[in-house]
């Protein structure tokens, strides 16, 4: 417990100076809400350490008086992972300092950066040096590279360079007693027992704090055509798929799908956001072709693969940019989703993944099931359907559903609809956003047990003392497990 809260924030202040330990509402509330504005957190300070070893004090002190610790990069996470708890002593540790790119080896196509690094920004130095760093969604500009680790994010690039799991080759991290784990290696190859760095992608800073990363950088591209796809359905768009990757390798950057209601979403409240091709199929494909070879004609190449596909009658209509403005005038309809959804109502925006193969009849499931129960819902769908990940989202009209009460009655319905859809079919509750705070009950649910014994094994052998996130990924020690009671029958896939 937490005992004297003056001197805990004074033994804080000597280890990082008082102007960067911050406790006025004024200044904390920046990083006590979550991005959504759904989650609002109860940290009694918000800790910026410059280094490593600024953070390593940090945990040794709150350690010793039994605070906990909820990492934090960007705050751009949408599942309430990065909110303090109301119900244990907790300090928010934002790591925003840290952000010192470290080294560039070209040569071993690689970069070790700070947790603190803005994707943005460490784009911007692969591209210095002639490299680049794939990885690339919505929230570029304020995403921080521990949250990327943290939350194994994925993002566009994921069909062809992987998800943040792929792109990592060396961790350092701060244990939660206070230990520093210098995993910083560079290797592509390293069989020597476990490969722990892993440990930390995706664990949501419940097993320690990642201050610094090796990243895999690529060749730069060089040549790059985008176009814009109308199509009839999800199993076109499935087959369009593989017919593009049959023709063009691996050389497909992105493959996303919005569908009609989507992209209306978007250029009705985005600012200025228009489609360049008449929104009348129920589908749209948005996608880039990417080469590092400069002599590759990459709009030549897609026009010719994109004709092959209209006399397949896999696509009705099409546009290619011709230019880079137009290109970003296409991808701003992907990136602006988030944005113009929480314009547009309450939105309840799900991230669940299954098999490529049965996106069509997931899609089918989930639509029609939350058209027959839930009133007045705008039904939404966008995502990654090259890896099997399409965002079910649904927004609710503010005029039918005028209390936070009623929204978020109607939020664990849909969400239900979707999770139980995708467990049915083979996939996962949580494709790429984690589980936070919002889906720890539905984790206890949907789970294996044996697949939750194992992790609160590795959780305990770590964190005995349950002070790193708490209350994220596993449910809080007294939190009702209401969901766990009655657990659903897992459906053999279909
Ligand atoms: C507009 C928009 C679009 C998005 N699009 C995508 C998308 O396409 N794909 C996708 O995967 N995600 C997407 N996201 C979600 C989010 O941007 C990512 O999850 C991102 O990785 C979070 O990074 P962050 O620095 O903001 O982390 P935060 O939100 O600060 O934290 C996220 C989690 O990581 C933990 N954490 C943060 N830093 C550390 C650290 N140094 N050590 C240990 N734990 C840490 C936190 O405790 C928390 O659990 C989107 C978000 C927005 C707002």
């Amino acid at each position: 417990m937490m005992q004297d809260k003056a001197t805990i924030l004074d033994a804080f202040a000597n280890i990082i100076g008082s102007q960067y330990v911050l406790t006025d509402p004024s200044d904390t509330q920046l990083y006590q809400q979550d991005w959504r504005g759904r989650y609002q957190g109860a940290a009694v300070a918000v800790l910026m350490p410059g280094s490593t070893q600024e953070v390593a004090a940090l945990v040794k002190e709150c350690a010793r008086h039994g605070v906990a610790i909820v990492p934090q990069g960007g705050n751009t996470g949408l599942v309430g992972g990065a909110i303090a708890p109301a119900d244990h002593p907790a300090v928010l540790l934002n790591v925003s300092r840290m952000n010192r790119v470290r080294h560039v080896d070209a040569n071993n196509n690689s970069l070790t950066v700070e947790a603190g690094c803005i994707l943005a920004n460490v784009r911007e130095v692969a591209d210095e040096h002639q490299r680049q760093f794939p990885m690339l969604l919505g929230s570029v500009g304020s995403c921080q590279v521990g949250g990327l680790i943290s939350t194994n994010a994925g993002g566009t690039g994921v069909l062809r360079y992987g998800n943040m799991r792929e792109l990592v080759l060396g961790v350092e991290a701060v244990l939660p007693d206070g230990r520093i784990w210098d995993g910083l290696r560079g290797l592509r190859k390293d069989n020597s027992g476990y490969d722990l760095k892993q440990l930390f992608i995706g664990a949501e800073g419940t097993l320690g704090i990642v201050t610094a990363a090796v990243l895999k950088l690529f060749p730069r591209l060089t040549v790059s055509a985008t176009a814009m796809m109308a199509i009839r359905s999800v199993q076109d768009a499935v087959s369009l798929l593989r017919f593009m990757q049959d023709q063009l390798g691996n050389r497909i950057e992105a493959f996303e799908i919005m569908s009609r209601e989507q992209i209306e979403i978007v250029t009705t409240y985005g600012h200025d956001i228009q489609s360049p091709i008449d929104l009348d199929e129920p589908w749209y494909i948005l996608t880039e072709i990417a080469d590092s070879a400069p002599q590759w004609n990459a709009a030549a190449e897609l026009e010719h693969v994109l004709e092959a596909a209209f006399e397949r009658d896999l696509l009705t209509n099409a546009v290619v940019a011709t230019d880079v403005a137009k290109a970003d005038r296409i991808w701003a309809l992907r990136h602006n989703i988030s944005e113009a959804n929480k314009t547009a109502g309450f939105t309840i925006s799900n991230d669940t993944s299954v098999p490529v193969s049965r996106l069509p009849q997931f899609i089918e499931r989930v639509s029609q099931r939350i058209n027959d129960q839930i009133e007045a819902v705008t039904l939404c769908n966008a995502g990654h359907i090259g890896d099997g990940n399409i965002h079910v989202i649904a927004v609710l009209s503010r005029d039918h559903y005028t209390t936070p009460e009623h929204c978020e009655e109607a939020a664990a319905r849909v969400n239900l609809i979707v999770h139980e859809a995708s467990v049915e079919l083979g996939g996962s509750i949580s494709a790429e956003h984690g589980i936070g705070k919002m889906h720890v009950a539905r984790l206890e649910r949907f789970k294996p047990e044996l697949d939750l014994e194992m992790m609160r094994t590795i959780k305990r052998a770590f964190d005995p003392l349950n002070l790193m996130n708490p209350g994220k990924i596993f449910l809080a020690s007294g939190q009702p497990a209401a969901e766990h009671a009655a657990p659903l029958a897992r459906t053999p896939c279909a």
